[in-house]
């Protein structure tokens, strides 16, 4: 008996892995598909200044046509792109659709915001990476300070002696780094210091609960403090309230991203908004 539902069991599973896999294997092919049929495209998150009220950067987030799937949002297709390579397509393709996009906006109105792009882990460890991205960004005519490139912490706190030698690099031509999801990885203070990175981005899971919950204040809290006494900068992600917003800019917090301000949008919206820079109408 005993035996019988062991090997329920293991039918169990091996049914459950079968459709982990297929899920991957649809998943992967719905990304080929994007890649070959301009099936990709980016929208902007706002980053704001809460001193003042205005946007001074934008997230580029990126997503994948309806045609192609309902509901595909990258924090389930990344790391599946990640694992099986396509990663370095789709981080070429984002690399060329943000300057495209910097390029229109100067052409337009003679101003473009920062732009924030999230690196994966394996571009870091291409050695040539830093070249290639100056050849395209150069190609549009653009500089790396139009740029900022996010790294999560845990990525961040992972990092071998050739990736470290990537970020120097990318340092060195002129781009921005922030660490993206501060709070969740175990970056040293060593390594904080020795990149002298220029921004914090406080994840989200601490921001959301910051009025309720005193240890995420208190974590939200330091490493404001932390970012300040090393001379970064330091943003919050996802604030959504009013509260929120009011118990980061006491605690004198930088700058705030997050569906308070605005939700990701498409990029025709953003110049309008940079131009109304609407903080101000939320006191
Ligand atoms: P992330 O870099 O931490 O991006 C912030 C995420 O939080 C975005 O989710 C954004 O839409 C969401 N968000 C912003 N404000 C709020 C808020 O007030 N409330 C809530 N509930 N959510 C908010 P998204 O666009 O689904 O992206 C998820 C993750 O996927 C990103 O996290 C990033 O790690 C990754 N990702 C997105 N685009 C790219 C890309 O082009 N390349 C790479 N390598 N990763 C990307
Ligand atoms: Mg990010
Ligand atoms: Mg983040
Ligand atoms: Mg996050």
């Amino acid at each position: 008996r005993a035996k019988q539902e062991g090997k329920n069991r293991f039918c169990y599973y091996s049914t459950k892995m079968d459709q982990a896999i297929r899920k991957y294997h649809q998943i992967e092919r719905q990304l080929k598909e994007a890649l070959n049929s301009e099936g990709f495209y980016l929208i902007y998150q706002p980053q704001v200044d809460i001193a003042s009220g205005k946007i001074v950067g934008v997230e580029a987030l990126l997503r994948v046509d309806e045609y192609i799937a309902l509901d595909f949002n990258p924090s389930e297709f990344i790391p599946i792109a990640e694992e099986s390579e396509l990663i370095n397509r789709i981080g070429e393709w984002v690399f060329h659709e943000s300057c495209r996009q910097v390029r229109h906006w100067l052409d337009e109105s003679g101003t473009a915001p920062l732009v924030a792009i999230n690196l994966s882990r394996r571009r870091l460890l291409d050695e040539y990476f830093p070249e290639r991205l100056t050849e395209i960004i150069a190609g549009y005519d653009l500089e790396p300070c139009h740029f900022e490139l996010e790294i999560t912490e845990t990525i961040f706190s992972q990092m071998s002696e050739s990736n470290c030698q990537v970020i120097s690099r990318l340092q060195e031509m002129g781009f921005l780094i922030a660490i993206d999801d501060f709070g969740t990885g175990y970056s040293s203070l060593a390594n904080l210091k020795h990149f002298n990175v220029d921004k914090l981005k406080v994840d989200r899971s601490f921001v959301s609960d910051i009025a309720k919950n005193e240890s995420d204040r208190a974590i939200t809290e330091a490493s404001v403090n932390l970012a300040h006494s090393l001379g970064l900068k330091v943003i919050a992600e996802g604030v959504e309230t009013r509260e929120q917003l009011e118990i980061l800019r006491e605690m004198g917090c930088d700058e705030m991203q997050g569906h308070l301000f605005s939700p990701p949008i498409p990029p025709e919206k953003i110049q309008q908004m940079i131009l109304e820079h609407s903080l101000e109408n939320l006191w």
